[in-house]
């Protein structure tokens, strides 16, 4: 991939399960350094893959901000100027298919970039973390994982950023994509049938204070009191919508208010799947909703379309780009 003979790969460690061990207090938290990981990681000398390591946080996922992930960014951006092949990042699994997400969006450029983790700590039975780690490391090595953006490697799968949902709350498996993942390794070789294009990018995106959006998932019963009191604090809304689009009548004006005076989009919280926009014609439908003003996500679940829409309102979108961004999904 260079004319040196082996890749060069910049691995953060920012934390989680991947990088925990029992503490005194009780209970297992982040305690491994990036060179402590590599080391736990048999047959890597074997590859020849040189890495750069990087603690960059020592953090559970449930705690990583907008900030930590937008200086990671600029600090890849600085290393791929330097030379390095690729990027691995280890983290928390909790908030990995956003933080992958968004990192999708603020990453240009064809270096790959892998993010991996465990759901095993680093000293329980059968732990995951060493085999995550390698195969990150071969697929960020790899040519073939160039020019798709970030990508999620897990249990010998990779995943596309876009795609990925952590579907498990302990499985080893706990990370699949609705079209499958695009690719997977066997006996450490890296394959990548398929190749999705790229979403926007928003590279520029600052994320110091970013603004507030909020998610309100629609769920049987609800009268809108607590959708009202979100709705009248937030920069921009993201309604997880049932099936395809659809919230209980009560919903209709407090949405049509809000949409008329910040981003309210409109997403299912099924997960997988797609918002309609002409199908159903009751109140609360997506028809009536899209009719109000609300922004369609399309396939783009919940979650990621809270990244995308924090995103967009960080660089002052107006609607018609936010309108344009969700088109792509
Ligand atoms: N269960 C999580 C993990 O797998 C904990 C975290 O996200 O930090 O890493």
């Amino acid at each position: 991939m260079t004319s040196r003979q082996h890749a060069r790969i910049a691995l953060y460690s920012l934390g989680g399960t991947i990088a925990m061990t029992p503490q005194a207090s009780g209970g297992v938290a982040p305690a491994l350094s990036a060179r402590e990981l590599l080391s736990a990681v048999p047959g890597l000398a074997e590859t020849g893959i040189e890495v750069d390591v990087h603690d960059f946080r020592r953090l559970p996922g449930a705690s990583l901000s907008f900030g930590d992930l937008r200086a990671l960014a600029t600090d890849i951006k600085a290393r791929v100027a330097d030379g390095v092949d690729g990027i691995v990042v280890t983290q928390g699994t909790d908030t990995i298919e956003e933080t992958a997400f968004l990192l999708d969006l603020l990453h240009t450029g064809d270096a790959p970039l892998v993010i991996t983790g465990a759901m095993r700590s680093a000293t329980a039975a059968g732990a995951d973390g060493p085999a995550n780690l390698l195969a990150s490391l071969r697929t960020a090595a790899n040519r073939k994982a160039r020019g798709l953006g970030c990508l999620v490697v897990f249990a010998d799968e990779i995943h596309a950023a876009r795609y990925v949902r952590k579907t498990h709350a302990s499985s080893i498996t706990a990370f699949t994509s609705q079209p499958g993942p695009i690719g997977y390794l066997v006996e450490g070789q890296v394959h990548v049938p398929l190749r999705p294009a790229r979403g926007p990018q928003l590279a520029d995106a600052q994320l110091d204070s970013p603004p507030g959006v909020a998610v309100v998932p629609a769920v049987l019963g609800d009268d809108g009191r607590v959708l009202a009191a979100v709705a009248g604090q937030v920069d921009g809304l993201v309604v997880g919508g049932f099936g395809v689009g659809h919230v209980p009548a009560a919903w209709v004006p407090i949405l049509a208010d809000a949409a008329a005076r910040v981003p309210v989009v409109l997403t299912s919280r099924a997960g997988t799947g797609s918002v309609h926009a002409s199908t159903y014609g009751f109140a609360g439908s997506e028809r009536d909703l899209l009719d109000r003003g609300l922004i369609s996500a399309g396939s783009l679940d919940t979650y990621k379309a809270r990244i995308l829409l924090t995103l967009l309102l960080a660089g002052k979108a107006e609607r018609a780009e936010i309108v344009a961004a969700f088109g792509l999904y």
